[in-house]
C-alpha cells in the first residue's frame, strides 16, 4: 500500500485505494450500502476536492456537489422504493459506477470515523449496519481495523483528514468503537485553534458578500481581493477560515508558515479595535511568529489606522483601466496591441463563445500547453511557483465557474480551444479579469482575447477593468503598464510592530 505520495501543500490526496474488507460478491447482494432513507441523510458519502474532480471526470455532474472544496454528494430518488440513491450507484447491477475512484469515505466502509459521544476524541469503529460485519470473524475485523488504523496515522492521511474535517462523522451508537485516534484529534485541533473558526465553503459566499458590502469598499477603487471568489479559488493552496464576532467578519488563512488575514476585518465596529483583535488571535495561534499580518489593506483603511502599533509594507498594486480605452485600443499609445489584434482577425479565424462545463477537458489541455510554453520562456522562480499552484485554481474555475459567479469566455480556432478568460463583477462599475490563458503559439491571441473580454464587460455596463496585481513579476508589470492604467490601487500589508 503506497500512501506516501506526500504533497508539499495543503492539497493532499491518497495515492492508492484502501484494502477492501468485504468481498465484492457479498456487496452486490446487499441492499444497505449506497442507498439512503432520506435525501439529506447524514450518511451520504463525503467527497474531498480531489475526489470531486475525479468523480466529475468519471461523468458525475458538478451540480451534485454543494461545495467544490469538499462536500457530501446530493442523492437522487430511487425509482423502485421510498428511498434515495447515491447517483454513482447502479441499482440494476448493484455496482458503483466510479468504483476505482470512489471516495475515501466509501473505501473505509464498513469502518467509520466519528467523534466520540462526548466530542473529545476522534474514533474509528465498525458499523454494525453493514450485514457482513455481523457474519465476519471478529479476529479478521480487528486485523483489518489495525491495518487501517496504521494507515490513518500516516502523515498524508492525517493531513487529508485535517483538511477535510467533515470526513469525521458524528457519534453513532451502532458503530462499535475499535480505537481512539489521538494524533488525528490533535491535528484537527491544530488546524482549528479556535472553536469559532469555520472552514470557508461555497455556501459562505453570500455571508462574506454581505460583509464586503457593509465594509467601506471604495467604488471603482476597490481592490480585486474584496470578492469571495478571489480567495476561494486558492483554497487548494491555503486553507481559509472565517468567524464572525459582534457583527465583524474575520477571514483567516493558514499557510505552511502559519496564520494570517488575507483581508482586514469587515464590519461596523471601529477598524482599529477589530484589527487589534484579529492580530491578537494571529499572535496566539502563531505563537508570536512574525508571520502574523493583515493583507490587502486599502489606502483609506491605512489612514484610519494611523497611530496604531503597526508596521507597513506595500504589496503589488491592482491595475485599473477605463473599459472604453481597452475596448477600443485607439490612438498611438495602443498601436502595438491594436496591430496584434488586427493580425489575429486577419489570420487566425478565432471565434469567441461563452464557456461551458463541456469545455473543461479542452481548457485543461490548453492550460498544460500554455504552462509548458511559459516554462520554456523567461519565467523566474516566483513565476514557476505561482504556475504550479495555478492549475488547481483553474480546475476549480472550470468545474464551478458558474456557481462562483464567474463570466467565462473561450476562444476557438479550427474547432480547438486556444484561449479562455474568466472574470467577475467586482463593484457595479468594475469588472475584474481573474484569469486569462491564451496559446502562446498564436501571436496576438492574448491581446485579442483581453480586448474582447473588455468589450464584453463594457457592453455589460462596466466602466472600469481591474486587471489584478502583477504578483511582483517584472514581465507582468511591463505588460500591465503597457495598457496605460488610469490608476494603480495601492494595497498594504499591516503587521504588528516588532519589539
Ligand atoms: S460513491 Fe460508489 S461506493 Fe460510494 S456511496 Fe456512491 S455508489 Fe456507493
Amino acid at each position: 500500500m503506497a500512501l506516501d505520495q506526500l504533497e508539499s501543500k495543503s492539497h493532499v490526496s491518497l495515492s492508492d485505494p484502501l484494502p477492501q474488507f468485504v468481498p465484492g460478491s457479498v456487496c452486490v447482494q446487499c441492499d444497505v450500502c449506497c442507498r439512503f432513507p432520506e435525501s439529506d441523510s447524514f450518511l451520504r458519502p463525503y467527497f474531498t476536492r480531489d475526489e470531486i474532480g475525479a468523480a466529475v471526470e468519471q461523468g458525475l455532474s458538478p451540480a451534485l456537489f454543494m461545495d467544490p472544496a469538499g462536500s457530501q454528494i446530493a442523492l437522487v430518488k430511487d425509482a423502485e422504493s421510498e428511498g434515495y440513491l447515491c447517483p454513482a450507484f447502479d441499482p440494476v447491477t448493484s455496482r458503483c459506477g466510479i468504483y476505482d475512484h470512489r471516495p475515501l469515505d466509501c473505501q473505509l466502509y464498513p469502518l467509520a470515523l466519528m467523534w466520540s459521544a462526548d466530542g473529545s476524541q476522534v474514533e474509528v469503529g465498525w458499523d454494525t449496519k453493514c450485514p457482513f460485519m455481523r457474519e465476519a470473524v471478529p479476529g479478521e475485523i480487528h486485523r483489518h481495523a489495525e491495518r487501517i488504523h496504521a494507515l490513518l496515522q500516516r502523515e498524508t492521511t492525517l493531513r487529508l483528514l485535517a483538511n477535510n474535517p467533515r470526513l469525521i462523522g458524528r457519534f453513532q451508537e451502532d458503530v462499535i468503537v475499535l480505537a481512539s485516534l489521538p494524533e488525528l484529534t490533535d491535528r484537527l485541533r491544530l488546524h482549528q485553534p479556535d472553536p469559532r473558526l469555520r472552514p470557508l465553503r461555497l455556501e459562505d459566499a453570500p455571508r462574506m458578500k454581505q460583509a464586503l458590502e457593509r465594509s467601506e469598499c471604495p467604488g471603482h477603487e476597490a481592490l480585486a481581493a474584496y470578492a469571495f471568489v478571489y480567495h476561494y479559488i486558492w483554497a487548494t493552496t491555503l486553507s481559509y477560515w472565517w468567524m464572525e464576532r459582534d457583527g465583524v467578519f474575520f477571514l483567516f488563512a493558514h499557510s505552511p508558515d502559519g496564520w494570517f488575514m488575507p483581508l482586514p476585518p469587515l464590519g461596523p465596529r471601529p477598524l482599529g479595535e477589530s484589527v487589534e483583535e484579529g492580530l491578537a488571535d494571529l499572535h496566539r495561534w502563531n505563537h508570536g511568529s512574525p508571520v502574523s499580518r493583515i493583507e490587502n489593506v486599502t489606502d483609506q483603511q491605512k489612514a484610519r489606522l494611523a497611530g496604531s502599533h503597526l508596521q507597513w509594507s506595500d504589496k503589488s498594486p491592482d491595475y485599473l483601466y477605463r473599459a472604453d480605452s481597452l475596448a477600443q485600443l485607439a490612438g498611438d499609445s495602443y498601436k502595438s496591441q491594436r496591430a496584434l489584434c488586427n493580425r489575429v482577425e486577419r489570420t487566425a479565424s478565432v471565434t469567441l463563445r461563452p464557456y461551458a462545463v463541456a469545455d473543461q477537458p479542452a481548457c485543461r489541455d490548453l492550460f498544460r500547453r500554455w504552462a509548458s510554453q511559459k516554462r520554456e520562456g523567461t519565467l523566474d522562480v516566483m513565476g514557476r511557483y505561482l504556475l504550479e499552484d495555478a492549475e488547481a485554481a483553474h480546475e476549480l474555475i472550470w468545474a464551478f465557474g458558474n456557481r462562483l459567479g464567474l463570466v467565462g469566455t473561450v476562444a476557438c480556432a479550427q474547432d480547438q480551444v486556444m484561449g479562455y478568460t474568466f472574470g467577475y463583477r467586482l463593484t457595479p462599475e468594475t469588472f475584474a479579469v481573474l484569469v486569462e490563458v491564451a496559446d502562446r503559439s498564436v501571436p496576438g491571441l492574448a491581446q485579442y482575447l483581453f480586448r474582447e473580454t473588455c468589450r464584453a464587460a463594457r457592453h455589460g455596463g462596466a466602466e472600469y477593468i481591474n486587471a489584478m496585481d502583477d504578483a511582483g513579476l517584472p514581465g507582468l508589470r511591463a505588460a500591465k503598464q503597457a495598457y496605460h492604467p488610469v490608476a494603480t490601487i495601492k494595497s498594504w500589508i499591516a503587521s504588528p510592530l516588532q519589539p
